[in-house]
């Protein structure tokens, strides 16, 4: 079977599945993953495939179909970024194939003993130096790609002193550098904590992007016409209105505040987490996953509101969440508490 239909094939029987966000997204990173094993048995994938892959993929992130009519709410290049920097940590296929060429270049300029060092050596370069090397216009596809990879590679091993190290090349190394890394957000580490549910932590992240199908994005892009909030009916909907002027939002927050016995502003998790350095380490955690875990519940009680017209009272979804985070922590924690956590702990339940 092709590699398309492949992953078409697994994407599909999950597909009738109710997957989180969340839930697809560890999907799609444990199907690229399978590739690896693909890829050591050939070449390289062509590019009209790796663009085939990436469709299925990304339709399936947003839809939870392999196909997938509207514009995506985050661009792929976003998710395909590290965590650590604004992104999902989704592997980049181009990249990635881009990264496994240079390998062959690494070889080329360490005059690596080896069969095909050899074979494009005497065949095709001659006398021509790596790093000069210009192939033919009617050269076969693969040469042509790795002629570019020695190009693009060429600032690596020589600028970057990659060939002054003892190191030997790596793909995971040449992705990186391939990739040129972004600053890291602030966010990084309230957003993906494992004492998150997983569900809250795409929410979040699509928070902090600011890129949830909020109304006046829906009304923008052509649907709908009533800009209305669905959980105040006070104003309109947007991003901003929904988290951080909203009264359902801005009671949840404060009754958390309150619960917690802390102060943050909404809207500046930098500013909250300067607040909050005076606390021990692990109220701090527990603080910050109550936060992501409210602002999921934000979004899911707008999206209630819009199919059931229902709303959960802000209190019951404070408690709720406290309750979910207190039972992660319990089922995960396996060292002693300080006395002082421990009487914090006990007056959240
Ligand atoms: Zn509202």
């Amino acid at each position: 079977m092709h590699l398309t239909d492949r992953i078409t094939a697994r994407i599909r029987s999950w597909g009738s599945r109710q997957l989180s966000y969340a839930g697809r997204l560890a999907l799609i990173n444990s199907v690229l993953a399978t590739l690896h094993s693909y890829w050591s048995s050939i070449f390289l994938i062509p590019n009209g495939i790796m663009n085939k892959i990436e469709a299925i993929c990304r339709n399936f992130l947003w839809s939870g179909k392999d196909s997938y009519q509207r514009a995506p709410n985050v661009s792929w290049d976003t998710c395909c970024s590290p965590k650590d920097e604004g992104g999902l940590g989704i592997k980049d296929l181009k990249t990635w194939n881009r990264a496994l060429l240079g390998k062959y270049t690494w070889w080329l300029a360490n005059k690596k003993d080896h069969l095909w060092v050899r074979w494009i050596s005497h065949v095709y370069m001659k006398d021509t130096h790596w790093s000069n090397y210009d192939p033919p216009p009617d050269c076969s596809w693969t040469l042509k790609k790795i002629a570019h990879s020695m190009i693009l590679f060429k600032q690596a091993y020589t600028n970057d002193l990659w060939l002054a190290s003892d190191k030997e090349y790596t793909v995971t190394e040449g992705y990186a550098w391939l990739r040129q890394s972004k600053p890291k957000v602030l966010w990084r580490h309230i957003c993906w904590s494992p004492m998150n549910v997983p569900k809250w932590s795409f929410i979040f992240w699509a928070v902090q992007l600011k890129r949830l199908l909020t109304k006046d994005r829906m009304i923008q892009m052509g649907f709908g016409h009533d800009p209305c909030c669905y959980l105040c009916s006070a104003a309109d909907e947007s991003h901003d209105h929904l988290f951080y002027q909203c009264p359902f939002s801005t009671h949840c927050i404060s009754y958390l505040q309150q619960k917690l016995g802390v102060h943050f502003s909404a809207d500046s998790l930098a500013r909250w987490d300067s607040n909050g350095r005076a606390r021990s380490k692990l109220q701090r955690k527990i603080i910050s996953s109550c936060h992501v875990g409210v602002t999921y519940c934000i979004w899911n009680s707008r999206n209630k509101a819009r199919l059931d017209a229902y709303v959960l009272r802000p209190e019951n979804i404070v408690r709720n969440v406290i309750k979910d985070v207190l039972a992660r922590f319990w089922a995960k924690n396996s060292s002693v508490l300080s006395t002082r956590d421990v009487r914090w702990i006990q007056g959240l339940s």
